[in-house]
């Protein structure tokens, strides 16, 4: 049942320019409506407005698509950002979170509790799209996904009809929603179940020289091999900010940053993380119990809106035949703000069969993304030719590709994040949405 919509901003209205931008400042899109909904029936409303009107829809959760799905030219932008409520009900450790929350809303309002749930590495990206497409983080190996620990969702599908979807109710759309995107309809609300953590974590934070990079990747992933599932563990390469985190004489130095976190007794962190420290010379050691919501927005800075992003992705078979090249390859990095990340999977997120949700690539040992970043006014070509070197680098133990972090690739590249689970998918999405109303997005579309 439609209600009044509360708030519709079109060119020109007060507040328009704010809410067309995205986080990627790469699209600089300007839709010609944009509809910002405070429940399922309001977006119900939204999805029948721009199916009448013959608008293509867009739809935002946090705004955080490195591929610029969430905004649109002349089309329709459902914008869920007044959906962003968080309830937690500690005795059944179930949190609702609203369509359009931010990762760091429900880490206020779970930790409040002493509870997590396992999402991503920076605070204000969006539940929504990181949940959809699976979402990985510091807790993964201990953990899961974030998919991994979704219990249901509340979903408007194209015809406007309001869905819960669950192992019991519409499972099958359940089972599409843990990482096939926005495909089959708007979510208003996420049900999670939270695991105990906190309020602290260790966290092993060292700095090496680009120099022993190789090293010290092949040090990660041994070390990782080793380790019990609470520890999970980053190496990103980066040019150190002029930041006062940081003593000013290695500002401007190209280090690699390994990240580690212990999710588990903190009495036994320091064991686990030590041989995370043990890797190189080491420039900088921040090594240490932190509160665990210090660590999730403890990389937030490293990604702020409005600059332009380009990025490339791999899930990776290994790291031994690319160690050397990647660090070669970072080493002509073009913008001081640019990062490679490399992260290690395993643990609790291949313990799930590659089936069970759409994520395919649950056994790949490890990923790569590397992302450009640069100002907007900065000629873009430079740093997208160095993103692609970067990705060349590590083709050789390459496989596959995790949907959130797909650019505008093309539709052989959506496929490769599904595998296996390609031709479910389709089945679900003739299911739910056989018009196509959600196609901005990583489309799950056979060719027509
Ligand atoms: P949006 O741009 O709002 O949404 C992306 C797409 O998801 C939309 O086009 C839409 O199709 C769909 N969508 C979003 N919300 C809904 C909804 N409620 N209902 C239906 N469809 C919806 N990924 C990880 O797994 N782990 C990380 O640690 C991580 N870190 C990141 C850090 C940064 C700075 C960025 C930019 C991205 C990161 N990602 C990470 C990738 C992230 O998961 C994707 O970019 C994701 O799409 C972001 O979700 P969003 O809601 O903010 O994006």
């Amino acid at each position: 049942m439609a209600t009044t919509v509360t708030r519709e901003l079109r060119p020109g209205d007060v507040g328009y320019e704010e809410a067309r931008h995205a986080w990627n400042g790469a699209f600089d899109r300007r839709p010609a409506v944009i509809r910002q909904p405070e429940s399922a029936a309001q977006v119900a409303d939204a999805i029948a407005f721009g199916r009448q009107e013959g608008l293509a829809i867009a739809v935002r959760g946090g705004g955080h698509s490195v591929a610029g799905h969430s905004t649109v030219d002349d089309g329709l932008l459902i914008d869920l950002s007044s959906l962003r409520s968080v309830q937690v009900d500690p005795a059944t450790r179930r949190v609702r979170v609203g369509g359009g929350a931010l990762l760091g809303d429900v880490d206020r309002a779970t930790q409040k509790h002493g509870l997590v749930v396992p999402a991503g590495h920076v605070s204000h990206t969006g539940v929504g799209g990181l949940t959809l497409g699976g979402g990985f983080g510091w807790l993964m190996r201990r953990f899961g996904l974030t998919i991994d620990s979704l219990v249901s969702a509340e979903v408007v599908n194209a015809d406007g009809e309001i869905l819960r979807a669950s192992a019991e109710s519409e499972p099958e759309l359940f089972w599409g929603l843990r990482g096939g995107g926005g495909n089959f309809g708007v979510v208003t609300e996420f049900e999670f179940a939270a695991h105990e953590l906190g309020p602290e974590v260790g966290v092993a934070f060292v700095l090496y020289p680009l120099e022993a990079a190789a090293d010290v990747v092949l040090g990660v992933n041994a070390a990782t091999a080793e380790a019990p599932d609470q520890v999970t563990s980053f190496a990103t390469f980066m040019t150190v900010p002029p930041a006062p985190d940081f003593p000013p004489e290695l500002h401007g130095r190209k280090v690699v940053a390994v990240i580690a976190v212990y999710a588990g007794d903190s009495a036994e962190a320091e064991l686990h993380l030590r041989p995370f420290r043990e890797l190189g010379p080491i420039l900088l050691d921040g090594t240490g119990p932190m509160p665990y919501l210090a660590l999730q927005t403890m990389i937030d800075p490293s990604a702020p809106h409005g600059l332009h992003y380009y990025t490339r992705s791999h899930f990776l078979e290994g790291v031994d035949a690319i160690a050397q090249p990647l660090a070669d390859a970072f080493d002509e990095v073009t913008s001081p703000l640019s990062l490679l990340l490399l992260g290690w999977a395993g643990g609790a997120v291949a313990e799930v069969p590659s089936t069970a949700t759409p994520y395919w690539h649950r056994d790949a040992r490890c990923f790569a993304w590397v992302v450009s970043a640069a100002p907007p006014h900065e000629p873009q070509e430079v740093h997208h030719a160095w993103v692609n070197k970067v990705s060349v680098a590590a083709l050789p133990t390459a496989r596959g590709v995790y949907v959130n972090a797909i650019a505008n690739e093309g539709s052989e590249r959506v496929r490769a994040a599904y595998g296996g689970n390609w031709d479910r998918l389709l089945a679900v999405k003739r299911r739910y949405d056989p018009e196509n109303v959600f196609r901005l997005n990583q489309n799950i579309s056979a060719p027509s």
